[in-house]
Formats: structure tokens, C-alpha cells, sequence
């Protein structure tokens, strides 16, 4: 039987800002998304049989269809009558519900992989549109890389890498519920919003001190208001020497930027004091 494997990296969002609520319900953002080396893998195989099975070596994720990988084997094998079945076993290394979108990342991967064990030969373009079905973040997490997200998260435009750096995630313990964020969210009050074009100047102009300045985040304003250890995570990693400190997606995993290696140790050391899901990583360039 034909085995296959795919990475999910994970996402941090450089810049996340929110323009206003649509009538359809979603809201309009910008954003700058980048994939970093902290990633899911997704083992895909072939069943005898005509099903879509799902395991994972964590016991706290849904394995039904309320799983993003299930939903995204169940719409591909349906949109394009595929009569074949497939396991796919989910080893998961993103923390969960913690704004890196590795649900997304998996259903994105999910697409990929079986785009090729079914030998669809659907396009990077089809795949985004598929992934578009299945949540805003997923056409981002199929193409990978850099991005501008605009619309709900799903209009991309490329961007170039950003400066390579360090990155320190560190997770406190609490799980935030995206939806939940982006419904306490006041859209339309929001007194200062994060400058698009000076992340892109910055980036463009491979200035790692300008991206960190440019760094910024609308849903900040509701979730450390609600979440005080968020919070002291952002001024832990500050004090600690950290470049650049933000908040990814909804929160709450907090993610520092730094350049000089030297440094990072000692950032590390002094998070893992008080918060036990602490990871260094690199950005996917
Ligand atoms: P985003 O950054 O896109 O908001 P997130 O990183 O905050 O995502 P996820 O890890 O994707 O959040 O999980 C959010 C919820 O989705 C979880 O509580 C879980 O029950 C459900 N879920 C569905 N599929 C998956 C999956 N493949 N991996 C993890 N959680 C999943």
C-alpha cells in the first residue's frame, strides 16, 4: 500500500488587522502570515475499503467530522467522486486552539497529500479554493511561505521572506476560542490600527529592526484584557531581550523575534520559568 507524508507548519501572523465586520458576518483583515519550523505530520495511506479513517497519538482533538483534516479528505474524496478510502494518522506537534492555525495547517496538508495519493492533479490554485471552503486560513496554509491575506484571510498576494530570525513561541496554558475573539472584537471602535505598508517597507527592505517595530495585532485588545498571563508573557519576553514580542492570531501563544542566537537561551530559560510550552524555531524561508 502507497504511504505519504506531509508537514503542517505552523503560522505566526506579522501584522493582523481588522478593517471592519462584513454583512456576510466575517470580518475584513490585512494580514502578514509567515510559516515557521514547528510543524504537524500527516501519514496518509490507502484503505481497502471505502472510508476515512483518522488517529493521532493526542487523545484531545476531535478524530471525526469535526476534524479539519477529516473535513478536508471528506470534501476533495466527494468533490472529485473518489471511490477509494484512506487513514490518516495526525501527529501533532502545534499546541492546539492556540493561534498558530494547525487545524488549518492540517487540512491543508490533508489536501495536499491526497491530492497526490489519488493522482488528481488538481492545481495549487484548485487546492486553495478548496481550502477556502474549509476555513479562512487554509488557502494560506496550503501555498505556504509569506503572504498579504486580505478579504476574510483567504485573498493572498505573495510577499518576500522576511529577515531571517529566531523564533520563541511560548504557550501559557489556556486554549482561546478564535471565533470567541474575533466575537468580543468591537471592529469598528478600534482607535489605532497596525500600518500595513510599513511591515511591507520593512520586509521589503529586509530591515529585521523595521519589521519588529512594525509588528502589530488588533485581537491583542481583546485577549490580554481577558487573558492577564498573555500579557505577562509579552513583558516577560520583553524584559528578557526579545526584538520583537506579539501575539499570534487570536492568542494566546505569544512569539518573540530575535536575531542574535546568543541571546536566545537565555529568553528561553527565563520563559520556561513560569510557562511549560516554550519552543524556539526558525521562520520557513
Ligand atoms: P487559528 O490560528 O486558525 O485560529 P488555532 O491554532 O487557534 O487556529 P486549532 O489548533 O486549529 O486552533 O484548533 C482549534 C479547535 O479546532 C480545537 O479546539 C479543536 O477542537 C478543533 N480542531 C479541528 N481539527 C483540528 C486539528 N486537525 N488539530 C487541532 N485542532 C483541531
Amino acid at each position: 500500500m502507497t504511504k505519504i507524508y506531509e508537514k503542517a507548519p505552523a503560522k505566526i501572523n506579522l501584522l493582523l488587522d481588522v478593517l471592519r465586520k462584513r454583512e456576510d458576518g466575517f470580518h475584513e483583515v490585512q494580514m502578514i502570515m509567515t510559516m515557521v519550523d514547528l510543524a504537524d505530520r500527516l501519514e496518509m495511506e490507502e484503505l481497502p475499503r471505502d472510508q476515512i479513517v483518522l488517529s493521532s497519538q493526542v487523545g484531545f482533538i476531535p478524530l471525526d467530522e469535526k476534524n479539519l483534516a477529516f473535513q478536508a479528505a471528506k470534501l476533495i474524496k466527494e468533490r472529485y467522486g473518489v471511490k477509494r478510502g484512506v487513514y490518516i494518522h495526525l501527529d501533532k506537534q502545534i499546541p492546539v486552539a492556540a493561534g498558530l492555525a494547525g487545524g488549518s495547517s492540517d487540512a491543508a496538508a490533508a489536501l495536499r497529500g491526497l491530492n497526490r495519493l489519488w493522482n488528481l492533479s488538481l492545481s495549487g490554485a484548485e487546492l486553495e479554493s478548496l481550502g477556502a471552503e474549509l476555513g479562512s486560513d487554509v488557502p494560506f496554509c496550503v501555498r505556504g511561505g509569506t503572504a498579504l491575506a486580505t478579504g476574510r484571510g483567504e485573498k493572498l498576494t505573495p510577499v518576500q521572506s522576511p529577515p531571517q530570525c529566531w523564533v520563541i513561541l511560548a504557550k501559557p496554558p489556556i486554549n482561546v476560542s478564535t471565533a470567541d475573539v474575533y466575537g468580543k472584537l468591537r471592529a469598528n471602535e478600534l482607535k489605532t490600527h497596525p500600518s500595513l505598508p510599513r511591515m511591507l517597507d520593512a520586509i521589503s527592505n529586509q530591515s529585521f529592526p523595521e519589521v519588529c517595530k512594525a509588528l502589530g495585532n488588533v485581537l491583542e485588545t481583546v485577549t490580554l484584557d481577558r487573558h492577564p498571563e498573555v500579557r505577562q508573557i509579552k513583558d516577560c519576553m520583553e524584559r528578557l531581550g526579545a526584538d520583537g514580542v506579539l501575539m499570534s492570531g487570536s492568542g494566546p501563544t505569544v512569539f518573540g523575534l530575535v536575531s542574535k542566537e546568543m541571546k536566545v537561551a537565555k529568553i528561553y530559560n527565563g520563559l520556561r520559568g513560569f510557562c511549560k510550552e516554550v519552543y524556539v524555531v526558525r521562520m520557513l524561508t
